[in-house]
């Protein structure tokens, strides 16, 4: 794997960028969306930086996606009212900016939010 910069997720993680760590569990953590667009907008990300996407995820460790969908879950039951949106941005056209895996969780008033579905 050629070598490239961390990812602003593993700096956030390092502490070398400011942003709360919401929660954590052995292999993920999460952090406030900066840009919410949503009443409840939460990152969940795993520690590592070896996967892109969630496809690569899924892939080789499905595991840690399990523990990516329930440290989600905890989220929206103690930030919300604990129904949520997953969202992973897969490749460039699909919105992806960060290549460093993560989960968008929606949560609050999406129909407010212009979210609904
Ligand atoms: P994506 O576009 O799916 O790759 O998502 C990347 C997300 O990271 C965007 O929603 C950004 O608002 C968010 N983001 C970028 N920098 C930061 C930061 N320093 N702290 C929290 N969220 C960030």
């Amino acid at each position: 794997m050629p070598m490239s910069e961390p990812s602003i997720f593993t700096r956030i993680l390092q502490g070398e960028i400011p942003s709360e760590i919401l929660a954590e569990t052995e292999n993920v953590f999460a952090i406030r969306d900066i840009a919410p667009k949503a009443p409840v907008h939460l990152l969940v990300i795993p520690k590592t930086a070896q996967y892109r996407n969630v496809v690569e995820l899924a892939a080789d460790d499905p595991a840690l996606l399990a523990e990516m969908v329930g440290l989600a879950s905890s989220l929206a039951g103690e930030h919300a009212d604990g129904d949520f949106r997953l969202v992973f941005n897969t490749g460039a056209n699909a919105g992806q900016t960060v290549f460093h895996v993560h989960a968008h969780v929606l949560a609050g008033s999406l129909d407010e939010a212009g979210l609904g579905g």
